[in-house]
Order: C-alpha cells, then structure tokens, then sequence
C-alpha cells in the first residue's frame, strides 16, 4: 500500500472518486511513512487519530456523491496555522503546550474542502529563519543528499517541515508560509512546487504573526497542478483579516495548459549576482529558452533597487516582529517563568522561551522603531519598500511576469550558515523583494546540478495574475520534465 504516498495531489484525488481505495487507506499509508522517516524531523506532532476520523467521514461524503474539491486528501500543516483543540507551536517554546479554540481561516477551508489534517510540521521559530535550524524542535533534514554523500542537508526554511514532508511522500501537499522566501526557497532546495499569492489572497487569520505586512499562505506540493488545487481551496476574502482581498478566486488549476504564446516576460538583470553557481545561471537560461519555444518574448527589464530589498527587509521585518512579539508576555500564552515580581516574570519568560533568533530579530525591530533611530530606518526603509514596489509596476508596463532562480544555491549542509547571520539572509535575495511588493510568485523545480540536488526557477507575476503564473509554470514544468526523487535512505 506504500505506493499510495507516491501518488500526486491531482491523482489521489482521481482515484478515490473512482473509488480505488479508500480515504483511510491513503492516510493510514502516508501515517505508516511518517511513523517510518520520523528521522527527518519534518513533523511535530502527528495527529493519527484525528486524520482517521476525518478520512472516515470523507469516505462517507464520497459514498453519498457528496466530496469536496479536496475530499479525503492527507495533508500536512506548518505549525504556524493555529488548529482547534491541536497544540500549536510556531516553533517556539514560549507557546508551550498551546492549544488554540480556534481554526485559523486557510486551514478551515481546506476542511470545508474535505482535506485529511496528518499532523503539524517543523518550521524555524516564529518562521524567522532559511534552513528550519532556529526550531525548538531541532532542524529539519532534507531527504535529497548530495551524490555520494551521507551528509545531512537542510530542506530550507522557514516551511523547512512542509517542504520535507512533501519531497519524502509524508503528504500529498502542505501549507507552508511566505514573509520573505518561505515557501519558495525550501521549494527549490527539495525539488517541490511553491506559491506565494499576492498579498491578500489567503487570510492571514488564526496564522501567528510574524511580520504582518508581508506574511502571506500558500501551499508546497509535488506538481503545479496540485499548487493550484491547493491555493484555490486556500484563498478567498475573509472579514477576519482585514487585509483580506475581497476579490472571486478563480479556479486556479485551469490556467494550467493554456497556451503562453504571446506572453512577455521579463528577466532582470540586477538577479545576476556575483558568486553564483554556474548551473544556476545556465538552469536561468534554459528556463528562458523553454519559454522562448512555448512562444513567449524575452524581454530584459530593470529593477534599479533590488541590492536595497535586503536591508529594507531586515528592517521592516524585525520591526513588525518586535510589535507582533510583544504579546508573548507570559501572562497570555503557553509558558511562564516564576519571578517575584511582573517585571521579572516578562523578562524571564522572554528569556527563556525564544531562541537566539527571536531575540536578534526583537531587539533590531525595537532599536529600528525607538525615538531617534525611527526616521533614520524604519521610515527610510518605507521609503526603499516602495521604490522596490515602483520597479516592479514599472517592469509590468513592459512584461507579464517575470523569470529569475529562486535562490542563490543549492540546499546548503546542517550548521554551514548557522554561525553567519548575513550569509543566512543572502539566501533570500531573489525572494525578498516579492514580499516588499506583496506580488505573487511561483517557485517550480528546474533541474538537479552536478551534485544532484534540485535547483529551482521563480516566476513573479502581477498582483492577482496567479493565474498567469500556473499558465507559464505548467509549461516550465512540461519543458524541463523534472521527475527525480530524493533516494529514500530514511
Ligand atoms: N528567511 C527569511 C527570514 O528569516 C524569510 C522567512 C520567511 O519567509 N518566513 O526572515
């Protein structure tokens, strides 16, 4: 029955309505696989019980020809979404044993769609992080291995459990989250397809803030087609976020297979960075050539300021986080130290229960936003956001979308980078300035390099065009016919 995990999303969902198994036979055979990798540290929590309950009950919707659009599918949640009556983490030990009352507003819909909750995955604390290593619960191990090496490598961050999870057949998809290359960059360190919609496509509601103006859902998953299904369930204007879009969510699967032809698109040239890899560069220029022969137009476009779209995200980040972060007061949620007094208890608590990360990230968001430092770098780096925001609404006078790598290298080993913040930072480089924008962007699996590790491509499209992001995208993924699978070692 093993081979149940290796089906896709869009295939799963064809053979339990053609009644070739059954709901609990899928779960229960992606609950054996995760009881056997638990090796790579991708889940937190499993919910065995909980998944069979709700595998049954698709089992009966199915029977009464009443399933949902995702009905019976297992799925994987990053243990930022708040799930009722299901502990909650965020990757931190200041949430404790937090349960949450409430269902956050994307996971809700992928059970109104008839979704199969497995069990909750690994991800850096407060999704602040590139290789899922700032988690309470240690890191996440990539199931892809260089060649001829036993050395443990990260899956990225901070969806590093997603992103494992569904390279490794733990799940038929997950939800992952993006507030500065979250989604995409663990995508292409494991050979997965991620989304970051535009901002305000999937509320943000019951999902513990990072950094709220750039914090958006999206799905991983093995093909684009099951992006598609995925983010389809996902989105959709909610009252409870106020950033919430109030726009129709198209069915996003059918703009896969439209033809392309005609479409431009743009390649900047401020994304070729100095120390990149070779195979990275020439994996951009195969991408270009594959959308060239589904008839596209290349265009070269400028982004003048994306060398500032780091900076200005190490500020407004943290900023927000700091905000966000004041909350974990010990009073409010999960742990508490003892202290004599109220102020102790705050500061022990905060000590305590972050992780280093947390506390470099609180104390540049609260220096940022002090009197006297205010207007010298949270306002300037206002300022660049929307410069970085005006490059690209000027590139989209020329282009319909754009095409870049996703990240800077291939997925890099345990502890290269732990020691080196800023080398840990330049991981985001092509992803960052996305979330500035609040635009959408797709990354999809382009090729393996020398070493055999999957390399990734990211398409960036305008503020609501996702569509026209599956439409290239299905045809990248046609064109580079990327089928490998990490060798199963676990
Ligand atoms: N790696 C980036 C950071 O550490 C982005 C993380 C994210 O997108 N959640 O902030």
């Amino acid at each position: 029955m093993s081979d149940l995990t290796s089906l896709t999303l869009a295939g799963a969902l064809t053979g339990l309505r053609a009644k070739q198994y059954s709901s609990v036979e899928l779960t229960a055979a992606h609950l054996t696989a995760i009881e056997a990798a638990r090796g790579l540290n991708a889940y937190v929590l499993e919910t065995p019980d909980r998944a069979l309950a709700m595998a049954r009950a698709a089992d009966e919707k199915i029977a009464r020809g009443e399933a949902g659009p995702l009905e019976g599918a297992p799925l994987g949640i990053k243990d930022l979404f708040c799930t009722k009556g299901v502990r909650s983490t965020a990757g931190s030990n200041i949430l404790g044993n937090f349960i949450p009352t409430y269902e956050s507003t994307v996971t809700a819909n992928l059970w109104r769609d008839g979704a199969v909750m497995l069990g909750k995955l690994n991800m850096d604390e407060f999704a602040m992080g590139s290789s899922n290593e700032t988690s309470a619960f240690g890191p996440v191990i990539n199931p892809w291995r260089s060649s001829g090496s036993n050395a443990a490598l990260t899956p990225g961050g901070s969806s590093g459990g997603s992103a494992s999870a569904v390279a490794a057949d733990l799940c038929l998809g997950a939800t992952a989250t993006d507030t500065g290359g979250s989604i995409r960059q663990p995508a292409s360190f494991t050979g997965t397809v991620g989304v970051k919609p535009t901002y305000g496509r999937c509320s943000r509601w019951g999902v513990v803030a990072f950094a709220s103006s750039l914090d958006q859902a999206g799905p991983l998953a093995k093909t684009v087609e099951d992006a598609a299904l995925m983010l389809t369930s996902m989105s959709g204007h909610d009252v409870k976020d106020s950033t919430s879009l109030p726009v129709e969510v198209p069915n996003f699967a059918d703009f896969i297979g439209k033809s392309p032809r005609g479409l431009r698109i743009g390649v900047p040239k401020e994304y070729r960075v100095d120390g990149m890899p070779a195979e990275i560069e020439q994996l951009w220029s195969r991408g270009v050539d594959w959308l060239k022969d589904a008839g596209c137009e290349i265009v070269d476009v400028t982004l003048p300021h994306t060398r500032y779209a780091l900076p200005a995200y190490y500020i407004i980040a943290p900023a927000e986080a700091s905000s966000n972060l004041a909350r974990y007061d010990g009073l409010r949620y999960g742990v508490r130290a003892e202290g004599t007094v109220l102020n102790d208890v705050y500061e022990l608590t905060r000590a305590q229960g972050f992780g280093d990360e947390v506390k470099r990230r609180v104390l540049i968001g609260t220096y940022v936003l002090s009197a006297g430092y205010y207007d010298a770098y949270y306002l300037k780096a206002l300022k660049v956001r929307r410069r970085i925001a005006d490059d690209f609404t000027a590139a989209f006078g020329k282009v319909d979308a754009l095409l870049t790598p996703t990240a800077p290298s291939a997925a890099f080993g345990l502890g290269d980078k732990v020691d080196d913040p800023i080398a840990m930072y330049l991981n985001d480089i092509f992803t960052v300035p996305v979330n500035l924008a609040g635009l959408p962007a797709l990354s999809l699996p382009g090729a393996l390099d020398a070493q055999g590790l999957p390399l990734g491509l990211q398409l960036i499209g305008r503020a609501l065009d996702e569509g026209t992001l599956f439409t290239l995208a299905g045809a990248l993924e046609k064109a580079a016919a990327f089928t490998s699978k990490a060798k199963r070692w676990w």
